[in-house]
């Protein structure tokens, strides 16, 4: 239960957390967040979430309210306030009040919300036997028109991805760039294994730089004795695959067991998959026992 909510500064109550009809977050999706994981009371890779959240607020001409620092602390006090375990982190910036027109110059103060809540995850057979995806119709939107690494308040190109999925009865959907090229799923990154390599889109193919598919390339696959190869990935690569598993801050390492329906390798969670989604696991528990 949601006990606290920390808006520009103060803790209140959830009822008592609102925000203006015309903060142009809402009217226009103007803004940006973070989704960030608390694992035993510990806020997973705090500095680099803040940090991109940093970067996103620049990205769209938003002059972050807090500095990282500050936000830093809030994240981390919201949590205590909240007496979070094991649980999630929203954090949001908003254009905050202005009139009734697009220009952000009549929006003088941003709002920072931050919500600590419980984890909703994948459902457990999933970890277990695979998740079946599709391939979205709708492409990613390209950089050119907004850089998909920033993660703004404008979620709608992945919700409707999302939604071709759950018509077809499927929780997650890969997104092709404008190329036809794989970019990444509405809320998770990708990967492929073929042959004993795993491969991962290059960034320059459109999507959010992760943070656990960072944590993946850079900490757990090395501790497993893998490089990552980062290049474009095509659409028929994915049949090809050995496996392909998904990365995010909720999904954590999650295997894909078919394609449209057409079975991945053995139609379930590879080897390397489980002996990575396991490392994980262990990273995260070791760097917890190194704060305690
Ligand atoms: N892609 C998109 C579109 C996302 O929204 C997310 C986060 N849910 C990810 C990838 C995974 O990023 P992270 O590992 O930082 O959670």
């Amino acid at each position: 239960m949601t006990r606290s909510i920390w808006m520009n500064g103060t803790l209140v109550a959830p009822d008592d957390a609102h925000i203006s009809v015309f903060d142009h977050g809402l009217l226009y999706g103007d803004g940006c967040f973070e989704g960030i994981r608390v694992y035993g009371g510990t806020v997973f890779k705090l500095a680099a979430h803040v940090e991109r959240m940093q970067a996103s607020a620049r990205c769209i001409h938003l002059e972050p309210p807090y500095s990282g620092a500050e936000l830093a602390a809030a994240i981390v006090e919201t949590v205590e306030a909240n007496r979070i375990d094991d649980g999630y982190v929203r954090v949001v910036y908003t254009r905050g009040k202005g009139s009734l027109g697009l220009s952000p110059s009549s929006c003088s103060n941003p709002s920072c919300i931050i919500i600590a809540d419980t984890i909703s995850l994948y459902p457990d057979e999933m970890y277990t036997e695979g998740m079946p995806v599709i391939i979205a119709n709708r492409p990613r939107i390209p950089i050119a028109c907004l850089d998909p690494q920033i993660k703004s308040l404008n979620y709608l190109n992945n919700i409707l991805a999302k939604v071709e999925a759950i018509e077809v009865g499927v929780l997650e959907a890969i997104m092709l760039n404008i190329e036809g090229d794989v970019a990444e799923c509405t809320g998770d990154n990708i990967f492929l294994i073929k042959d004993g390599t795993i491969v991962t889109p290059d960034t320059s193919a459109g999507m959010l730089h992760g943070i656990t598919r960072r944590f993946v390339m850079e900490e757990v696959a090395p501790a497993c004795g893998y490089t990552v190869e980062e290049r474009t990935v095509s659409k028929e690569e994915l049949f090809q695959a050995d496996e392909i598993f998904l990365t995010g801050t909720a999904a954590e390492v999650i295997g894909v067991c078919s394609v449209d329906g057409t079975p991945i390798g053995a139609g379930a969670v590879g080897p390397i998959t489980t002996q990575l989604a396991e490392q994980f696991r262990s990273m995260v528990a070791g760097e917890l026992a190194e704060r305690a």
